[in-house]
């Protein structure tokens, strides 16, 4: 993970002022890196922070996967996801994937404000790190057991 960072950034609705206005208080840390959304959150943002930001699909029709996609590839190197813990939503599926993946890819993840103030005061963001990827290691090294 190099110093300048891709964070991606997404927000349910009812998260989602919530998040914008944690954007705003950290405005000048964030627009050092790389900024990545779903679709109408990273909408909101552009307009409310004026950075340019990458944009997804929206959540509900795929925002999710493609975000995923992203951590799969290695091109995510934060996760801020203010979900909705008081709601449930069509695509819950997507989030528990995308929960999922970024977990097995050991990528930070912050899903509330608090959290997410951590993540940004840390002194891991000014420099490179190195995430383990141990768990997703150890399942290819038994799938070759398996599999010769
Ligand atoms: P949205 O998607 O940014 O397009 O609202 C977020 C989500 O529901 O996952």
């Amino acid at each position: 993970m190099n110093k300048k960072k891709t964070i991606s950034l997404v927000a349910h609705d009812n998260r989602k002022k919530d998040l914008i206005d944690w954007c705003l208080t950290h405005k000048k840390i964030l627009s050092k890196h790389q900024l990545c959304a779903t679709g109408t959150t990273g909408r909101l943002l552009e307009e409310k922070l004026g950075v340019k930001i990458k944009r997804y699909l929206s959540g509900p029709i795929g925002g999710d996967f493609q975000l995923g996609s992203s951590i799969v590839e290695g091109d995510i190197d934060m996760l801020i996801f203010f979900w909705d813990p008081l709601e449930s939503m069509a695509h819950d599926p997507d989030i528990k994937a995308l929960l999922r993946i970024a977990t097995l890819y050991n990528v930070p993840m912050a899903c509330n404000q608090s959290s997410a103030d951590y993540f940004i005061n840390s002194s891991l963001m000014n420099g490179n790190y190195q995430r383990k990827l141990s768990v997703l290691k150890s399942y290819k090294q038994n799938r070759s057991t398996f599999n010769p």
